[in-house]
């Protein structure tokens, strides 16, 4: 039903997937693949008692591939490709008028389907952009396969995400099967993946610490901080700068966008030129953005925003409805935190600088808003009103 499917908290009702994954993985004709959310590193860990917001990362790609995966990618790469695709479609629409402003992010599919029904005529705002998951997924099935000489038909993609809207979102429209194939075969949540675990008998704490496979492995500070509320802004901030100046931001971490309050706004200075954006999570708080936004274009005023970032779950993804039970603002602050340790400790910290998108768009998509890649990376949406307001 519209609830079960919808409910951002999965408190309704979930849906178990590990089945058809222990199926793909016992299959020998089967080349399995996995990517893991950002969110997912920083929580799985209190399925086997770790204090919540450990970086598990290592341990976690360790466990995929003791489960038999073939080959192990990181949702991050898919957040910094989506900050490419993203920042273009931004930069087009404010420094060169070519679609309306403001823009908002459509990363959350909760927010898209709440959007869908009660804010359709805002979709010409929507970013284009798919999410992380379903570029990722594309980016298996068309340029992995290619690279490797792999049938995409015998390609099984799963993700691990903090969502379970993730499990609805990999079928919702054709343009979640670019690759001619269902571009995302299974979506399981943490707490799914970490129930595999222990039924396979791995010894999650004593695992070591290994790297995920190449090319869609790589991901720099800005994909990992997609998982807290935020932090799309912020790599979309430092990506922004970076296409609108040249240069590279002197302080990447931008500050006012982060915490739990529940609209976030800001004033970015790029060499004089003012981007008003804001950050909101939770229903009540779009809602107060959304119709800021709608009364200043009834008006005919000027929108007080020019880009927006929503997520339906408290806390962003680092707070979703496949997480390990019993989320508090305080366990949200911790799994928060260890997402940040994430992106100090990375070499890179701008999407723009991932060696391994700079090869994929080289090799394969030649550059953001391509011909290609609005294949492959982009997608529409449907006014689906629920009642006449
Ligand atoms: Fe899923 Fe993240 Fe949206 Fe929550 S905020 S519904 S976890 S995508």
């Amino acid at each position: 039903g519209q609830c079960s499917a919808h409910c951002p908290v999965g408190a309704i009702y979930e849906k178990d997937d590990t089945r058809k994954v222990w199926e793909a993985i016992m299959d020998p004709e089967i080349h399995t693949v996995v990517q893991i959310a950002p969110a997912v590193r920083v929580a799985i860990g209190e399925a086997f008692g770790y204090e919540p917001g450990t970086l598990l990362t290592g341990k976690t790609y360790a466990a995929l591939r003791r489960l038999g995966f073939d080959a192990i990618f990181d949702t991050n790469f898919a957040a910094d490709l989506t900050i490419m695709e993203e920042a273009s479609e931004f930069v087009e629409r404010f420094a060169h008028g070519k679609g309306p402003i403001p823009l908002i992010t459509t990363c959350c599919p909760s927010w898209v389907d709440y959007l869908e029904k009660y804010y359709p005529e805002m979709i010409p705002h929507f970013s284009s952009a798919k999410s992380p998951q379903m570029m990722l997924a594309a980016m298996v099935k068309t340029y992995y396969a290619q690279k490797k000489g792999i049938d995409p038909s015998k390609i099984f993609m799963v993700s691990v995400m903090p969502c379970t809207s993730k499990k609805y979102e990999i079928e919702r429209d054709e343009n979640m099967y670019s690759s001619g194939y269902k571009d995302q075969d299974a979506s399981i949540t943490t707490r799914e993946l970490a129930r595999m675990i222990k039924s396979a008998g791995i010894d999650f704490h004593n695992l070591p610490d290994e790297e995920a496979d190449q090319p869609l492995g790589i991901y720099t500070g800005a994909g990992t901080i997609f998982g807290v509320t935020g932090g799309v802004m912020e790599a979309a901030v430092r990506t922004v700068y970076y296409f609108i100046t040249g240069k590279e931001m002197e302080k990447v971490e931008y500050t006012p966008i982060r915490g739990l309050d529940g609209v976030k706004e800001a004033t970015l200075d790029i060499d004089g030129t003012q981007v008003r954006i804001a950050v909101a999570h939770s229903i009540s708080n779009v809602q107060y953005v959304l119709d800021r936004v709608k009364q200043a274009l009834q008006e005919g005023k000027e929108p007080p925003y020019h880009f927006i970032e929503v997520m339906a779950c408290r806390g962003g993804c680092v707070g979703g409805g496949g997480q390990p039970y019993g989320a508090t603002d305080e366990i949200r602050a911790k799994r928060a935190a260890g997402i940040y340790t994430d992106d100090e400790r990375s070499v890179y910290r701008c999407s723009h600088q991932n060696p391994a998108i700079k090869q994929l768009y080289e090799e394969f998509l030649e550059k953001p808003l391509s011909e290609k890649a609005h294949k492959y990376l982009h997608t529409h949406y449907t006014a689906r009103p629920l009642y006449l307001k």
